[in-house]
């Protein structure tokens, strides 16, 4: 169910039972190689809401692409937005959501680049006021790991990749431009060992602003994939509708109250 195909009076019916969830899609607008489009993110997370959401009832909202692109910047057809900004957006939209009577939101990450801002954004709930439950979804593979290694012919994943063009080419071929696909030039390196963070780690890892060879891609990969999302997808929104241990924590809290 798409919150915006609904009309007002069948959104309060399903307000009333408590056991909805609504689901956030967040994705990014930043280059994928040659051949996938900027909006890649958003629409492969999307498309995989929408599906679990025809196994398991929950409601979907529009997917959000405005987010944190910082270190994609130096490529055409990034929008980056203010971590401060997108903070509040968050919590705006969690806000508003839990207003019209929902009060089990689950956030699903399509985008890498989200994730420690995402941990920021859940951490943060613990000193403002927060009358919902909040779970989210933050790493983008969050369920491929044993697919991945049985799938994967490349070394080198993590950006318009193998793995990321497969998805792709399962969920929007019409999208993908893959007679411009050629295997990335440079090796990601990471930076000479040392073991700290720096603002530019990303930027040193994937300076073409695609990783490994996403010739290596195919349909069926992307099938394997996606169904894996989906299933686990699935099983996340099931447990969610019987959690009780989050609500139960943040009225205990008081959180509920600030
Ligand atoms: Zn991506």
């Amino acid at each position: 169910m798409k919150w915006e195909e609904l009309t007002a009076d069948d959104l309060a019916e399903l307000s009333r039972r408590n056991d909805s969830v609504v689901v956030v899609p967040i994705g990014s607008l930043e280059k994928h190689g040659p051949h996938l489009p900027l909006g890649t993110d958003g629409l492969t997370i999307y498309k995989i809401a929408l599906n679990a959401s025809e196994i398991e009832p929950c409601i979907i909202l529009p997917p959000l692409f405005y987010s944190y692109v910082a270190d994609m910047r130096q490529f055409p057809g990034a929008i980056n937005i203010r971590e401060d900004l997108l903070l509040n957006f968050l919590e705006n939209v969690c806000e508003e959501v839990s207003r019209n009577g929902f009060k089990k939101i689950l956030i699903v990450n399509g985008h890498g680049g989200n994730v420690s801002l995402l941990r920021l954004f859940a951490a943060s709930r613990l000193t403002r006021k927060t009358d919902y439950s909040l779970y989210i979804l933050a790493e983008p593979w969050a369920f491929e790991q044993k697919v991945l290694q049985e799938i994967r012919e490349t070394d080198e994943i993590g950006h318009a990749c193998e793995i990321e063009t497969s998805f792709m080419l399962y969920l929007h071929p019409e999208l993908c431009r893959m007679e411009r696909v050629k295997p990335a030039k440079t090796k990601p390196k990471p930076l000479s060992g040392i073991p700290a963070i720096t603002p530019v780690d990303w930027v040193v890892y994937c300076p073409e602003g695609y990783v490994g060879d996403p010739e290596k891609a195919t349909e069926e990969k992307g099938r394997r994939l996606v169904e894996t999302y989906v299933n686990g997808l699935v099983e996340t929104i099931r447990k969610i509708k019987e959690d009780k241990v989050v609500g139960e924590t943040v009225k205990l809290l008081g959180l509920d109250k600030l």
